[in-house]
């Protein structure tokens, strides 16, 4: 595996690539790398020759209050972790190789980027846009890879690819869970072990919503008062919010109809997590996806 510093290289080896018409896969993360992240790049080197994973805590998608100084870097574990599976370049740029003095430039999706994770992060997704459009400029993907982990993230990113016509196409992958439903993230290591067990809750109360589905419920109110009757038993979840939305526009929905998501966020001690299910319509009834 090759590790890539630089812009100017990284573009060299996307070039190459494309003049021999090979299909080059980008799988884009923060580091820190979890069966997560490993997830999404075993499917791109199902698809893809060459795989490039990218590495990169973008400092424009954390605001001034959260965590970027002591978000976890593990460099040297990843590196060898990618090695390990085969990937073939590394491009890990410096914040001052992505964003020199003068940088002025950013990317927003309007409306999408306000609302859920977007209100309760201001700026976050324009910090997350931005980052992944120099990505795909940089790289020149057939295929980027992302997680379902981040729905939002996910929606929006499809809407920029279309609205500024990217080549890239975007793939979205399941999430990746521990045994008890937890969604691996690389925040879980913030977790103290009360928190960690507590955590559960989030999956648990994505499960209370499937089951209230299977039971013949549609009526998102009521789905969401089940979800919540789980969460408030656990002393340590404080629920930042729970919406069930369409999954096209992100608004709420008053009943179940076409494809939803379950979207939550909470802090469960000092760290906040964010999960979701899928809701799929399945004949006359509704296939849930934790
Ligand atoms: P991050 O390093 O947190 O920015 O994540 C990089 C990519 O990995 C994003 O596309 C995430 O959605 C994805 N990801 C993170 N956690 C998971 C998970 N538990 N399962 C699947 N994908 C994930």
């Amino acid at each position: 595996m090759e590790t890539i510093h630089t812009i100017e290289w990284m573009k060299q080896i996307g070039r190459e690539a494309r003049a021999q018409d090979r299909i080059l896969g980008l799988v884009p993360t923060m580091g820190a790398l979890h069966e997560g992240h490993l997830s999404l790049i075993r499917a791109a080197q199902r698809e893809c020759a060459p795989v490039v994973v990218s590495l990169f805590v973008n400092p424009k998608q954390f605001s001034p209050a959260e965590d970027l100084g002591k978000y976890p870097r593990t460099l040297e574990a990843d590196r060898a972790a990618l090695e390990a599976m085969g990937v073939d370049y590394l491009f890990a740029p410096s914040p001052q190789e992505m964003y020199p003095a003068g940088f002025r430039t950013s990317v927003v999706v309007e409306g999408l980027s306000d609302r859920l994770e977007g209100h309760s992060r201001p700026g976050h997704f324009r910090g997350v846009t931005t980052v992944v459009l120099k990505l795909f400029e940089i790289v020149q993907p057939r295929f980027a890879y992302f997680g379902r982990k981040d729905a939002q993230q996910v929606r929006l990113i499809r809407q920029m690819a279309a609205d500024l016509n990217l080549d890239a196409g975007v793939v979205v992958c399941p999430i990746v869970r521990e045994a008890d439903g937890l969604a691996l993230s690389s925040r879980n290591v913030y977790l103290k072990p009360e928190d960690r067990r507590a955590a559960a809750a989030l999956s648990r109360s994505l499960a209370a919503v499937r089951d209230e589905i299977a039971e013949g419920e549609r009526d998102a109110g009521r789905l969401l008062a089940a979800l919540r009757r789980v969460l408030v038993a656990e002393s340590r979840v404080a629920l930042d919010y729970a919406e069930i939305v369409d999954a096209e526009t992100l608004e709420p929905v008053a009943w179940l109809r076409g494809t939803c998501y379950v979207l939550l966020a909470a802090k469960v001690g000092d760290t906040r997590l964010i999960d979701n299910a899928l809701i799929e319509p399945d004949g006359d009834s509704f296939r849930v996806t934790i």
